[in-house]
């Protein structure tokens, strides 16, 4: 199943509008998660290629044919990208499904998506406005939003298309030179959406793409003295240390970290609508989505009318290989297998049984990293499994009596990215929606990781800062005030 994509264009470092091999000529293997069959080799970027990707970055914003661009000219560009990335959705469809493992059917939904971001902000490129501001007699002030300059972005995993387009669209959109080091584990179609894009005519040096180790590539990218600002997409623990890395430079950052979303639903819930959205938002991409609704609480008068319901979804659901298009793929590596499995050692015993096993289809190859969706409960709020972000298909349900129970649970982990809200009284909606500490709340309906529109981000160890949205051409520009003293 490996090989029955079309050869892959490019695997190199793109580089002020070129590309070519790693300084040092290291490359690192990809595997297909479906079979664990080595398909195609990276560059293995590390700090030298990262300083060759600053510079023509640098150059492209001072004094190169990007800065040249105005905000309609950079929009049209990020246009036409996005409508590149739609001719061009079949062979990346097949390219992301074999890179990370998911089923076509959500390798398509993610190259849409990474169009989307394109369109979206290329139609906000221009229309980004500062202020006027009322200040003393002869005086006339102003808000302009300008760009950081050069932007360092780092990408996980789990959506590489997506992620290309939400961190790097916005960037560009307002006139930052950018440097993207996307994941080892899986950066083909970033890889061909830079080349895309050098086709549409981005100028060299508006956009470089440097893959490799997260320790090299990634660290000497955070470490850079001259990058004016940080996007990072990852875990919790690597957020840290690029927040560590951008104080060290006295620049800001963003971080997009985990979570351990939860889904609440009350007794007078529309059930026929919930149930399919509580299971699916935990099988979306094998589970490894940061807003992947990982804990459903459930309020006690339902509990014997969900619960079956729930097992009978868990028990029917099939991890297979990418191009059988079912429920979920493989997980991304075997070392996430093992990550997902060691937690499902906890499970089993009176502390949180397992109420239902999904399967892994028969003819699944046995070197693919397959786990089985596995939906646990009832589970106390503060065992490890409901605390933790497991980061695979993985549900665990916990029981609660009233309002206020359900708040102190949803807000009681050290996460805080995205809720969903499910009941027929308006009220009790708004009231939970304003009581969760978090991003995003859904009610009556969840999406995890969607919504190019919707701002979108976390609070405390789900990070700092929102992407998508107009929100994000915020985060990706700063403030200067202009004071004219004219008499
Ligand atoms: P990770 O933090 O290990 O890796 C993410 C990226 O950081 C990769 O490109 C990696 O190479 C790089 N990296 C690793 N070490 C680095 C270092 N020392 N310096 C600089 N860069 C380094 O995370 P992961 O395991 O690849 O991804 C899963 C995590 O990402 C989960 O916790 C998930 O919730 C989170 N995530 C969050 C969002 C969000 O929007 N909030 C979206 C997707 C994934």
């Amino acid at each position: 199943m490996s090989l029955d994509v079309d050869p892959i264009a490019e695997t190199g470092c793109f580089i002020d509008g070129g590309w070519r091999p790693a300084v040092s000529g290291q490359t690192i293997d990809v595997q297909c998660p479906s079979d664990g069959a080595v398909f195609a080799t990276i560059a293995a970027g590390d700090a030298p290629d990262v300083d060759l990707a600053v510079a023509a970055a640098r150059r492209a914003f001072e004094e190169g044919a990007w800065s040249q661009l105005s905000a309609v000219e950079r929009g049209r560009l990020l246009t036409a990208l996005g409508a590149k990335i739609e001719g061009a959705a079949a062979r990346l469809t097949q390219l992301e499904a074999q890179d990370t493992g998911k089923p076509l059917a959500q390798a398509a939904a993610d190259i849409t998506a990474a169009a989307r971001y394109f369109e979206f902000y290329g139609g906000a490129a221009d229309k980004l406005h500062g202020e006027t501001l009322p200040f003393l007699p002869g005086y006339a002030v102003q808000t302009v939003r300008e760009p950081h300059g050069v932007t360092g972005h780092i990408i996980p995993w789990n959506y590489p298309a997506q992620m290309f387009g939400r961190t790097l669209a916005p960037a560009l959109a307002t006139g930052n030179a950018v440097v993207l080091k996307p994941a080892e584990d899986a950066c083909l179609t970033p890889l061909a959406l830079a080349g895309l894009a050098a086709e549409v005519g981005f100028p060299p040096g508006a956009i470089n793409v440097v893959p490799g180790l997260g320790t090299a590539a990634g660290a000497a990218l955070t470490a850079h003295g001259d990058v004016d600002f940080l996007s990072f997409t990852g875990s919790a623990g690597v957020g840290v240390q690029v927040q560590t890395a951008a104080a060290q430079n006295h620049i800001a950052c963003t971080l997009e970290l985990g979570g351990k979303s939860p889904q609440i639903l009350f007794d007078d819930a529309d059930l026929a609508a919930a149930l399919p959205v509580l299971a699916g938002a935990i099988v979306q991409n094998g589970g490894q989505t940061c807003s992947a609704g990982s804990r459903a609480l459930i309020q006690r008068g339902l509990w014997d009318r969900v619960i079956p319901a729930l097992v009978q979804r868990f028990g029917a659901l099939v991890a297979v290989p990418h191009d059988a298009d079912a429920d979920l793929g493989a997980l991304i590596s075997a070392r996430q297998k093992a990550r997902v499995l060691g937690y499902l050692d906890r499970a089993g015993g009176a502390d949180a049984p397992i109420l239902a096993t999904g399967q892994i289809a028969p003819d699944a190859p046995t070197t693919g990293h397959y786990v089985a969706p596995t939906l646990i409960g009832p589970v106390a709020p503060d065992y490890v499994l409901a605390q933790e972000e497991v980061f695979g298909p993985v549900l665990v349900c916990i029981p609660f009596e009233d309002e206020a129970e359900a708040i102190r649970i949803a807000n009681a982990t050290p996460y805080g990215l995205v809720a969903g809200i499910w009941s027929a009284d308006g009220g009790r909606l708004m009231r939970m929606a304003k009581a969760m500490r978090c991003g995003q709340v859904f009610l009556n309906g969840y999406g995890a990781g969607g919504g190019i529109e919707l701002p979108f981000g976390g609070v405390r160890k789900s990070g700092h800062g929102r992407e998508k949205g107009l929100a994000a051409l915020q985060e990706f520009t700063r403030l200067k005030t202009i004071v004219h003293r004219h008499g």
